[in-house]
C-alpha cells in the first residue's frame, strides 16, 4: 500500500511547462490557496505570469529540477513531452509526481501507447510500427490508404503524412529522417471525441462529459460539450477512459482522444497525460474544472463533481486572427465579441501572435446546447 500524503492549501506545487494549460492550472491552484512554482525555460511564459515563481531552466536541467524539488512537495505537467526522466529524478528526490514517470513514458511513443491501450482492452485503429526498411516492405495492403505518424513528438497534425502505397510510405519515412513511426489505416471518422478523466492516488476516478471535437488543418478548432452522440456510445467512450486510467494506475488528469466510426465502433486514438484543449470549457461548464481536478489529484484531496452545469461550445483563438487579409497586424474585435451573451474570453498572455499559434479561446455558454451553438456561430462569424 503506497502511503497517500495530503497536501493542504498553502502548500507549494510544482509545474513542468509554462504554456496555457499550465496557466489555467495555476489559476485553479491559486484560487484554492496553493502557490505554484513553474519550471519553464522561456520567460515570461503564460503560466509563469500567473504563478508565484518561475525557474527559467529547461525541463531536463538538473539544476532546475533540483531547485524545484527543494521548493515544492508535488509536481504536475502541462506538456506531454516533459522527459519521463525528469519526473523520475523529482520522484527520487521525494517529490510526489502526478502523473508518474511510467505513465508519461507510456504516452510518449505512439507504438508503446497503442500497445498499452490495447492491453487495457480498448480497441485502436489497425496499425503497424515502422522502424526499419524491412518494416516498410512488410506493410500489409489492408493498411492503405494510411497515415504515417512519427512515434514521438507529434502534435497538432505535425509529423504526419497521408500515404496510399508502400512507395509513398517509404518516401514519407525517409522525409521523417527514418525515425520510428507508426502506419495507421486511414479511417472514415464519423465524429472525433475526447474523454477527460481524473484519478487520484486512492484510485478514485471522475469522468467529464464526452467532448465532440472539430479540427481545421490538424488543429482543434472547436469543441461541443456534451458531444452530440448516442448515450450508449458516450458511456462506452467513458468506460474506455476508465480502463486506460486504471491500467496505467494513473494519478492526475488524462485525456483520451477517440474516433467514432460510421458503424458505431469507438476506437482510442491517442492519450494526453495532462489537461486537454478540448476540456477548456470545463472551467465554466462543469461544477469542477479539469484544472481544479488536477490540483485535487496531485494533493490527494477528494476529487470534485464533474457534472455539467451549462451546455458549452469552445472556440480556439489562433494567431491568424491577429492578421488581416493583407497579412498586416490587426486586433481581433474583442468588444463586439464580449457584447454577445454567454461569451467568456481567455487569452494566454502570449506577446507574439503567429499563424496557427494558440493565443486564447472563448467558451460560449447557453441555457440549451442549441443556444450555445447559435451563440458560438455568431462569435465565429464576428471573428471572421
Ligand atoms: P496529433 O493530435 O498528435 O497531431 P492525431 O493522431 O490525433 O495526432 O492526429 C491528428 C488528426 O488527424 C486527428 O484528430 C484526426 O482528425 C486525423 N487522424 C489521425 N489518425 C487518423 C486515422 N487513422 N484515420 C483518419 N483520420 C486520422
Ligand atoms: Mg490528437
Amino acid at each position: 500500500m503506497t502511503q497517500i500524503r495530503t497536501l493542504l492549501p498553502g502548500a507549494q506545487l510544482g509545474l513542468l511547462g509554462g504554456g496555457q494549460l499550465g496557466r489555467m492550472f495555476s489559476e485553479a491552484a491559486a484560487r484554492m490557496g496553493y502557490h505554484v512554482v513553474v519550471l519553464e525555460p522561456h520567460a515570461p511564459s503564460p503560466a509563469g505570469e500567473v504563478s508565484s515563481a518561475q525557474i527559467a531552466e529547461g525541463y531536463s536541467s538538473e539544476k532546475g529540477l533540483d531547485e524545484l524539488a527543494g521548493r515544492v512537495l508535488a509536481v504536475t505537467t502541462e506538456f506531454e513531452n516533459v522527459p519521463a526522466a525528469s519526473l523520475r529524478r523529482l520522484a527520487e528526490a521525494g517529490v510526489i509526481t502526478a502523473p508518474h514517470a511510467d505513465a508519461v513514458a507510456a504516452t510518449q511513443d505512439r507504438n508503446v501507447e497503442k500497445a498499452f491501450i490495447e492491453s487495457a482492452g480498448v480497441p485502436t485503429a489497425p496499425h503497424k510500427a515502422v522502424r526499419s526498411l524491412e518494416d516498410v516492405e512488410a506493410l500489409e495492403d489492408s493498411l492503405f490508404p494510411g497515415i504515417l505518424k512519427t512515434a514521438r513528438l507529434g502534435y497538432d497534425g505535425k509529423g504526419q503524412a497521408r500515404v496510399s502505397s508502400r512507395e509513398e510510405a517509404l518516401a514519407a519515412w525517409e522525409k521523417f529522417g527514418r525515425t520510428d513511426c507508426v502506419l495507421e489505416k486511414r479511417l472514415n471518422l464519423k465524429t472525433e471525441v475526447s474523454v477527460i478523466i481524473c484519478r487520484n492516488p486512492q484510485g478514485d476516478t471522475v469522468v467529464f462529459p464526452v467532448c465532440e471535437n472539430h479540427h481545421r488543418n490538424g488543429i482543434l478548432a472547436y469543441t461541443v460539450m456534451p458531444a452530440r452522440i448516442d448515450a450508449e456510445l458516450a458511456q462506452r467512450a467513458q468506460q474506455f477512459a476508465r480502463q486506460i486510467a486504471d491500467e496505467l494506475k494513473y494519478v492526475g488528469v488524462l485525456c483520451v482522444e477517440l474516433f467514432v466510426l460510421e458503424d458505431g465502433s469507438v476506437l482510442a486514438n491517442e492519450l494526453a497525460p495532462r489537461p486537454h484543449n478540448s476540456g477548456h470549457a470545463t472551467i465554466e461548464a462543469c461544477a469542477t474544472s479539469q484544472y481544479e481536478e488536477q490540483v485535487r489529484a496531485m494533493t490527494g484531496l477528494p476529487l470534485g463533481d464533474t457534472t455539467q452545469i451549462a451546455p458549452a461550445v469552445m472556440l480556439n483563438l489562433l494567431g491568424d486572427l491577429w492578421f488581416d487579409e493583407n497579412d498586416s497586424k490587426t486586433t481581433p474585435p474583442w468588444e463586439k465579441l464580449l457584447a454577445l451573451p454567454g461569451v467568456k474570453l481567455h487569452l494566454y498572455g502570449k506577446e507574439e501572435a503567429r499563424h496557427a499559434r494558440k493565443m486564447g479561446h472563448v467558451t460560449v455558454l447557453g441555457r440549451t446546447l442549441d443556444e450555445a451553438l447559435a451563440r458560438a456561430h455568431e462569435a465565429a462569424r464576428l471573428l471572421g
